[in-house]
């Protein structure tokens, strides 16, 4: 339990629908709203991706329905999904809409949002970690550094149908984007690393492939852009891939690994020039 009063939460209305970002993984790392909103829930919908250390505190009577769409797997339909939400709501209930990460961050928040919006039906965003962010930070590599990048792309490797993303201006995101950090990429990183270093990334530029990020299971593969795609295959899901010389930097702040501590030398750190 939280104390909403004095954290000046909203109260949660019969009715209404709060699409709630749960973070990587850790439980830690869900926001105040959304722990109110896990106390007060009468309907929880949620995510493959939400943990289940946190789905346990959902507050005892809380119907749960579990929602998640993970490739390869059946999965119910979005618009199945999106009627089970505006139901719930019509019924008067604290309907709570948990998603992995942050909901619209890859996660097809909006477009729930959208549909609700077109029903009538209140809602609030509950913003959470995204896992580019959080979960890399859980494997000590910062997304932007000072030295190293002065901009970040986070980018799906995966369309809605299944293919690497054509939309995608790769080389654009090669030659302008010094961190790219890939959602959903194990499938497709072979397509992808070619892509990138036929837009004129070093194939010696460090990489990593972490997994199950800020749950008891993380795994955090370091490489380079070249091996990257030999590692897909023995990398666990879910898996964000990053590329780009902040990389360098867990050598120093692995701090979950107990390295927190360590002297890094930053000569390695390829500089950016102007940033
Ligand atoms: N809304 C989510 C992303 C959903 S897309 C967010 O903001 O994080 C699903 C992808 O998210 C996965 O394929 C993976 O790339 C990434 N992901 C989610 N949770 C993760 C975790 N704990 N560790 C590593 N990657 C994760």
């Amino acid at each position: 339990m939280i104390d909403s009063a004095r954290l000046g939460l909203p109260a949660f209305e019969p009715g209404h629908v709060w699409l709630v970002g749960a973070g990587p993984g850790d439980p830690g790392l869900l926001s105040a709203l959304a722990l109110h909103a896990l106390d007060r829930a009468d309907a929880v919908i949620y995510d493959a991706l939400v943990d289940s250390r946190i789905l346990r505190l959902a507050r005892p009577g809380a119907t749960l329905d579990y929602a998640g769409k993970r490739g390869g797997r059946p999965s119910p339909r979005q618009p199945d999904i999106t009627a089970l939400i505006i139901r719930q709501a019509r019924a008067g209930h604290r309907v709570l809409r948990l998603k992995g990460g942050d909901p619209c961050v890859f996660g097809r928040g909006a477009e729930e949002a959208l549909a609700l919006v077109a029903a009538g039906i209140p809602f609030r965003i509950v913003p959470g970690i995204t896992a580019g962010i959080g979960g890399l930070a859980y494997a000590g590599i910062p997304v932007t550094y000072r030295g190293t990048n002065s901009a970040v792309t986070f980018v799906t490797g995966h369309s809605s149908a299944g293919a690497v993303p054509d939309g995608v201006d790769w080389p654009a995101i090669a030659r302008g984007s010094p961190v790219v950090v890939l959602y959903m990429a194990l499938k497709h990183l072979p397509q992808i690393v070619e892509r990138l270093i036929a837009g004129g990334r070093r194939r010696d530029e460090p990489a990593a492939i972490v997994s199950k990020a800020s749950t008891p299971g993380q795994q955090v593969l370091v490489t380079t852009l070249e091996q990257l795609a030999g590692l897909a295959a023995a990398a666990e899901t879910p898996a964000v891939v990053v590329v780009g010389e902040v990389v360098r930097l867990r050598a120093g702040l692995d701090w979950l690994g107990g390295l927190a501590g360590r002297r890094l030398d930053p000569a390695p750190l390829g500089g950016c020039g102007g940033c």
